[in-house]
């Protein structure tokens, strides 16, 4: 793979990991924030001074709100179980835009605590609301952000505009707070970005694993068990529908004299383009080209019927005889040729069947002089 290409793959893996991060910690982030609204609602009715609160009374502001948060993360708590949003930049929009109406909710809430009631209470839990924060939407910064700081930024300047004797104190611990989301969110996000490398790079060395498993590295066309494999897919499909396919397997004529004369080197180089020449003749009927093994290759041609498969055995001789690679001891031809079995693959054949005949056929194209094809 391409580091571009693993880039682009890492890329989308990361929004596809953000988004099932977001599915998983969005259900219990949203009971959290329903826990709390009902304790702040409930709290004022356990006290011992129940007191009725007027519309318009900032008191009257807190409960509006908690039953905004309420109604809030219940309703999206059910359009998740009885919708789950599967299209990753959907789900984040959505997340974003819940948090935020959470988030301005709480501001609300905080503000109105810190300006009418005890202010000891409000920190740590407004701490503990943010920490919940940061354990659900680590992975996400913007959606983070986005809940935290209308709750960090409401209690710091209200508490400095609403002055106590620990107004100083207050607000260093709230920055100090800050400091320590932040580093905390970059530790948790550092793991989860690690977690999300390591599983790409498994992804990728199982895909080298795969192409090295599935090439000749030789010709960089299928061996000879990625191509078994491909017949039978394709032996799969063509049961289903009926229609036929065909097969060529093809040997190198005088090959060991080719090797003798001009060494082992130029061998290979003989083998690549053949390789080469095999897959331009047989592009246009979709084949697909392997090496079965030493100087031995096989094309499968999809839906070739059998002139289809005599016309593409006739362009890949041609095509030899156009590259005219010398082969000075070939007591054929003064150039490189090679010899070909064709054979149809009807319904109810095995693969082994199929390649049994093109090799019979192969092996009667030797027989009857070299450099031509024999049909099954
Ligand atoms: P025929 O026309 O009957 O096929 O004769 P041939 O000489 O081609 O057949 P033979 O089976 O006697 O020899 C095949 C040769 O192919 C022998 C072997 O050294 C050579 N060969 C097999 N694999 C490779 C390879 O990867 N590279 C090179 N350079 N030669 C190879
Ligand atoms: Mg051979
Ligand atoms: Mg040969």
């Amino acid at each position: 793979m391409t580091p571009k290409k693993s880039c682009a793959a890492f890329d989308s893996r990361l929004a596809e990991m953000r988004s099932i991060a977001i599915k998983t910690s969005m259900n219990w982030f949203l009971w959290v924030n329903i826990l709390f609204s009902l304790f702040i609602l409930g709290r004022r009715y356990f006290s011992t001074s129940v007191v009725l609160t007027p519309p318009l009374h900032p008191q009257g502001w807190l409960e509006a709100m908690q039953v905004v948060v309420l109604m809030l993360s219940a309703g999206v708590l059910f359009i998740l179980r009885m919708a789950p949003i599967q299209n990753a930049k959907w789900l984040r929009a959505l997340a974003r835009s819940v948090v935020i109406g959470l988030s301005l909710c709480w501001a609300v809430c905080f503000y109105v605590l810190i300006t009418s009631e005890d202010i000891r209470i409000i920190f740590p839990f407004a701490a503990l609301l943010l920490f919940t924060a940061l354990i659900s939407l680590y992975f996400d910064a913007r959606v983070l952000l986005s809940f935290i700081a209308p709750i960090w930024l409401t209690i710091l300047v209200t508490s400095l505009f609403h002055p106590t004797n620990l107004t100083v104190m207050n607000a260093l611990l709230w920055m100090l707070l800050a400091g320590l989301i932040e580093s905390g969110r970059r530790i948790l996000n550092s793991w989860f970005m690690l977690a999300l490398r390591r599983e790409q790079e498994n992804i990728d060395l199982i895909q080298q694993l795969g192409q090295l498993a599935s090439k000749d590295p030789l010709t960089g066309i299928a061996n000879r068990r990625a191509f078994e494999s491909q017949m039978d897919r394709e032996i799969a499909s063509h049961q289903r529908d009926g229609t036929a396919f065909g097969l060529i397997m093809l040997d190198v004529d005088h090959f060991k004299l080719y090797n003798d004369y001009y060494g082992h080197q130029s061998g290979d180089r003989c083998l690549t383009m053949i390789a080469r020449t095999l897959e331009s003749a047989t592009r246009q009927n979709g084949g697909v080209v392997g090496r079965f093994g030493g100087e031995e290759f096989v094309v499968l041609l999809p839906d070739a019927d059998l002139a289809t498969l005599e016309s593409t055995a006739q362009a890949i001789a041609r095509e030899l005889q156009t590259q005219a690679l010398a082969h000075a001891r070939s007591p054929v031809s003064p150039y490189v040729t090679v010899s070909q079995g064709l054979a149809t693959w009807a319904s109810g054949q095995t693969a082994q069947s199929v390649i049994a005949r093109a090799d019979k056929a192969l092996y009667a194209a030797k027989q009857q002089g070299r450099n031509r094809w024999v049909l099954a």
